[in-house]
């Protein structure tokens, strides 16, 4: 029985089109760039174990993860490919990264000290550099830099591959911070100078690409837009979509007029109206904020047709009014897209008022969730049964 065969919602996940999307990221970059990709957070809430391999499949050697937990699971699926981890070592862990062949980003003085004294124990000593450029997040303040160009002696024994820095408002493509932040990691390249001659640089990450060939460098660090995301807000979407949110119709109602609908009397029927109830809610990552609102009213589509979620979003549901659609498609059973399609990732997580990538990370446990490979559906239940012969 492959995990939730009852559940009355589907997610499919398409590795075909991640495949394609990390191929079209790598087309958009200059001659001698090279695409890694980000798969932090369980490859944005998609599957590490399913998502790694389509995009290893698709080319890509070279990939960043938030924590030494996920580097470790990672390396347990892909044992060939590089691995970089964003958080970097600290004195007690420092060991398995040397353990699990993962190169640390190293975000300040006392991280490179930390790695310095681990590759002197050890093996290895590669590294990422990470300077901060104006995201104030991670990554080595200006009078860091400044340290550790004076004290070049600091990276003795350390291979660092690449030099790194983040921008913080890269899908506003006219925003002044961007061009700000380039000149200061070019200024921070220059003046590291000795220590890392051999280092590439890498600036960019989804939208970032998008700016053109001066943010490219030597490595870009595409997460969202390899999961269907739109990496340039302000223009029509040109990656690939990835998931699609199915749930069935659990109960369908009429409801009369001056009734009303879920908790605190949210939505208050003005006419006679049908109202269908879908096993989708907050606690599969169905945002509450997604309730019926007078403004980015959330939906999900019967057929093609829109119908608003009216009343809270509840734990395990969501109610939809259904008054305009044709009684006869609308029934229990019937199929509900709630994300893909007409209405986008995006366009939900607007409508619920964040954004994509919190959509995607905060889906649920709950679905039945199916992937698409060479065309083919598969579960993750065919996968391990696969892989254990
Ligand atoms: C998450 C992350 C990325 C990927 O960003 P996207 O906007 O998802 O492409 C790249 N670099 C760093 C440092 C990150 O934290």
């Amino acid at each position: 029985m492959p995990p939730n065969a009852f559940s009355g919602a589907q997610l499919t996940i398409d590795l075909d089109a991640i495949a394609a999307n990390w191929r079209a990221l790598k087309g958009h970059l200059k001659s001698g760039a090279e695409a890694a990709a980000v798969v932090k957070a369980d490859a944005y809430g998609l599957g590490l174990g399913a998502v790694a391999p389509a995009l290893y499949g698709a080319g890509c050697r070279e990939f960043f993860v938030a924590s030494l937990d996920e580097g470790i699971a990672l390396r347990a699926i892909l044992p060939e490919c590089r691995i970089y981890v964003f958080f970097g070592p600290t004195p007690e862990d420092a060991a398995e990264y040397s353990r699990h062949r993962l190169i640390p980003v190293l975000n300040d003085l006392g991280q490179i000290d930390t790695w310095r004294g681990q590759s002197q124990a050890g093996q290895g000593g590669e590294a990422v550099l990470h300077v901060d450029t104006g995201m104030s997040r991670l990554g080595l303040p200006g009078d860091e830099v400044a340290r550790l160009a004076a004290e070049p002696e600091r990276l003795a024994g350390l291979a660092i591959a690449y030099v790194m820095s983040h921008l913080a408002c890269a899908e506003q493509c006219g925003h002044a911070l961007n061009g700000a932040q380039l000149a200061e990691f070019k200024s921070a390249l220059k003046s590291l100078g000795a220590g890392t001659t051999n280092a590439g640089a890498s600036l960019a990450n989804s939208s970032a690409i998008f700016l053109g060939p001066d943010y490219h460098f030597d490595l870009a660090r595409p997460g969202a837009a390899l999961y269907g995301l739109n990496p340039t807000p302000e223009q029509p979407n040109q990656m690939s979509e990835v998931i699609r949110l199915q749930g069935k119709i659990l109960q369908v109602r009429r409801v009369d007029s001056s009734r009303s609908v879920g908790y605190g009397t949210a939505h208050v029927v003005e006419r006679p109206s049908r109202i269908a109830t879908v096993p989708v809610g907050y606690a599969d990552g169905y945002l509450r904020s997604a309730s019926n609102q007078a403004t980015n009213q959330a939906c999900g589509y019967v057929r093609g047709v829109r119908a608003p979620v009216v009343g809270r979003v509840s734990m395990d549901m969501i109610t939809l009014d259904v008054t305009d659609i044709p009684p006869q498609h609308v029934y229990p059973g019937a199929e509900v897209d709630l994300i893909g399609g007409p209405y986008s990732v995006d366009d939900f997580a607007a409508d619920a008022g964040t954004i994509g990538y919190e959509i995607l990370t905060m889906l649920g446990q709950r679905y039945r969730r199916l992937y698409i490979e060479n065309g083919k559906e598969t579960t993750p239940w065919a996968n391990a049964n696969a892989s254990r012969g």
